[in-house]
């Protein structure tokens, strides 16, 4: 049994894990003030998506903004669209919107590739930083694509990299004087368990060491502070809390003081001091410019944009509390509504700790997901036996903690989930 968990605004009062009620989080919606942020959603009706952290939903603006992209910049305006709505300005624009979400500065982000391609050109860049050190530091159970591009980069350079996975516990005190960069997720994506960013950049600065973050499913659910933390390079996803839609692209940080200094491994064009004096030798383009490689897609940055957009006038420090009280109350009612045989809490109790999603275990994890989702709740399924429900502060309401949490109770309760058809596995889970 755990302590009973109260909620930070004592206007609503104390909720033990036995007392929380429907009304309360009725009442807790009603006196929310980012409430209002859930109107800039497409959600359908009779939905609770829980699964934010994986593909942001859909902001009303976007569909009229891409239209508009299509017709208008591209159909009438054609190539010169290029100068005349500046599509060439467009990854800066956009990254310059996502810095505020990052505590960084507008001009120290833009919007370039994929998140594993920006891995990759960060990490080369990185060690290209540290000439003398050959050590990269992540944890084993890093999500997937950051262990196989860090490794990809092991095999392309040979001996001049050693890749070095140490778990969590140790990792800090392995950072040490072979080391080129600290290259971590800020939170896991299967367990939320957040890093101390500050804590860990830190050690890496005091033994001369990068510190490289990927803010996948932290970018637009937590209150980061790049520039506070002393952060050297970043990078994160742009269609989970950023909403920038299927395969949205991806936005690179990198502070003021390495933007001089850090080179690109993937030289393109779009990098280029001047792409268009069409000249045979690469100059790489001043500032955070040159992590351009080729040409930006632009309907995929004006859906980005219409997503990072959905963030006006909201405070990130708010927007993180939501979250996490969210998850502070899925937890509380998890535990004290459902039958938690063979279930078990895989995220961190401590909000402060967690990121903005939560996780739980159970053997039969798969088959009960795609029960909640045939009752309308969407999360997903992590293997080998992970529930994953993202609590995205930006659209999602108490009440539906509530609700997702009642569907989840009779899922278990009834074991409707031992039905055939939802142990079927499905391409993506
Ligand atoms: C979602 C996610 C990615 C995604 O990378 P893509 O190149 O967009 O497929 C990378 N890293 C982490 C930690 C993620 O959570």
């Amino acid at each position: 049994m755990r302590d009973a968990v109260a909620f930070e605004e004592p206007s609503v009062g104390a909720m033990s894990k036995s007392g929380l009620s429907r009304n309360d989080l009725v009442a807790r919606d009603a006196v929310d003030p980012l409430a209002p942020a859930r109107e800039g959603f497409d959600l359908p009706p009779g939905l609770i998506y829980l699964d934010g952290n994986s593909l942001g939903a859909l902001p009303r603006a976007t569909a009229a903004r891409v239209g508009e992209t299509i017709e208008i910049e591209w159909g009438a305006g054609l190539v010169r669209s290029w100068n005349t709505h500046d599509w060439i300005a467009a990854p800066a624009r956009v990254g310059a919107k996502i810095a505020p979400l990052v505590g960084a500065a507008a001009h120290e982000v833009i919007v370039a590739d994929s998140t594993s391609v920006n891995l990759f050109k960060l990490v080369c860049g990185a060690l290209g930083l540290r000439p003398d050190r050959r050590v990269i530091l992540t944890e084993p159970g890093n999500f997937p694509t950051d262990l196989y591009v860090l490794q990809g980069i092991a095999g392309l350079l040979g001996s001049r990299v050693e890749l070095r996975l140490v778990p969590r516990a140790e990792l800090a005190g392995a950072i040490d004087e072979e080391t080129a960069a600290v290259v971590l997720t800020h939170v896991h994506y299967k367990t939320a368990e957040r890093w101390p960013m500050a804590e860990i950049t830190a050690r890496a600065h005091a033994k001369g060491a990068l510190a490289v973050w990927d803010l996948s499913h932290s970018a637009g659910a937590l209150a980061i502070d790049l520039g506070a933390v002393g952060a050297d390079l970043a990078l994160g996803c742009g269609y989970k809390y950023l909403n920038g839609g299927p395969g949205a692209p991806s936005f690179v940080f990198v502070a003021e003081r390495w933007q001089e200094a850090l080179a690109s491994p993937l030289s393109g064009w779009m990098g280029h001091a001047a792409p268009f004096e069409f000249v045979d030798d690469y100059r790489p383009a001043p500032g955070v410019r040159r992590q351009l490689c080729g040409t930006p897609g632009i309907l995929g940055l004006a859906a980005l944009e219409a997503g990072v957009d959905a963030f006006a006038g909201v405070e990130m420090a708010a927007l993180e509390g939501k979250g996490l009280a969210l998850g502070d109350a899925f937890i509380d009612l998890v535990e004290a509504r459902c039958e938690l045989a063979n279930l078990t809490l895989a995220s961190p109790r401590e909000a402060a700790r967690r990121g903005s999603h939560v996780s739980f275990r159970h053997p039969d994890g798969y088959a009960i997901m795609q029960a909640l989702i045939a009752r309308g709740v969407i999360g997903d399924f992590r293997a080998p036996d992970i529930l994953r429900f993202g609590l995205t502060p930006l659209y999602l309401r108490f009440a539906d903690v509530w609700d997702a949490v009642e569907t989840l109770r009779d899922v278990l309760a009834s074991g409707d989930y031992r039905q055939p058809r939802f142990a079927r596995r499905a391409t993506v889970t």
